[in-house]
């Protein structure tokens, strides 16, 4: 595949995104090790505590890839369910959780439903993986209380309509939230991490999973994304109500939130 990375037109856009995934999925989780030092663990872990996941959720995880985030919602439940459960409260624990995991690519999800099995999960009919499209969710309107996603919404081609499924599939006090590669304005640091995106990452892309192209694609469409507060204001746009965002390591990523009310 040769990409023109900035002559990509957007109907291409879709297919290139579908191929980059298709061609990384089994060595997905590895790389984002390598590449964020590990930290990528600690921005998740993050998202889901600003989450305040609760037992009988509905929960929605776009672009969820191999399940990253949705392991964390359930585990996060579980541990609250474990603990209501000691403590005689199991009357709160009637709903039932669903928590789903939707991604475009089926070889994501397939790497997630057996991760999900080594996790202990496997069995679990709160995790549900769906095969879908962030731009046309196949959800009901007012179904959840909470969408996240991660490192995803940089990759769909209308960013605008998946903000908009998004605030439709919500219920009224859901909340929105989007862990994001976002930008560095610090003098200094942003010269340092530039070299890193582009140097190291295609270099590291081409060692690990003998695929630089893919790898220089996903640094490419980090510079192309909106800057924090232009973020910001399209989800004001989309309907979203007290929109904020957080940036992580002076803005490597960002988390943004937004309440439907
Ligand atoms: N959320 C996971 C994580 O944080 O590890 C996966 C992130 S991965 C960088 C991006 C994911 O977005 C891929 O699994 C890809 O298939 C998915 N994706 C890209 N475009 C999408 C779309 N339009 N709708 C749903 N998923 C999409």
């Amino acid at each position: 595949t040769s990409f023109g990375f900035k002559e990509v037109s957007e109907d291409e856009k879709g297919k290139l995104v579908g191929n980059v995934f298709s061609s990384v999925a089994s060595s997905y989780d590895l790389m984002n090790d390598l590449m964020s030092v590990g930290l990528h663990r600690l921005w998740k872990d993050r998202l889901v505590n600003q989450m305040h996941p609760f037992p009988g959720m509905k929960h929605l995880d776009v672009a969820g890839g191999t399940g990253d985030v949705a392991f964390r919602i359930l585990e996060n439940i579980n541990n609250i369910s474990r603990r209501a459960l000691q403590e005689g409260f199991e009357d709160d624990l009637k709903a039932e959780t669903q928590v789903y995991v939707c991604d475009i690519n089926p070889k994501m999800l397939n790497v997630g439903k057996k991760r999900a099995a080594e996790r202990g999960l496997g069995e679990s009919r709160s995790l549900i993986w769906v095969e879908g499209d962030a731009e046309a969710l196949s959800f009901e309107d007012g179904s959840m209380d909470g969408y996240t996603i991660a490192f995803g919404i940089r990759n769909v081609t209308h960013i605008e309509k998946a903000l908009a499924e998004a605030y439709r599939v919500l219920k009224r006090g859901g909340r929105f939230l989007c862990l994001e590669l976002s930008h560095v304005e610090i003098p200094i640091f942003k010269e340092l991490y530039d070299y890193y995106s582009f140097s190291v990452i295609p270099a590291v892309g081409q060692l690990v999973a003998n695929d630089r192209e893919s790898y220089q694609y996903l640094v490419e469409s980090i510079r192309r994304f909106p800057p924090q507060e232009k973020f910001a204001s399209m989800i004001k746009d989309a309907g979203f109500k007290k929109v904020e965002y957080e940036n992580l390591v002076g803005g490597v990523v960002a988390i943004h939130s937004g309440l439907k009310l």
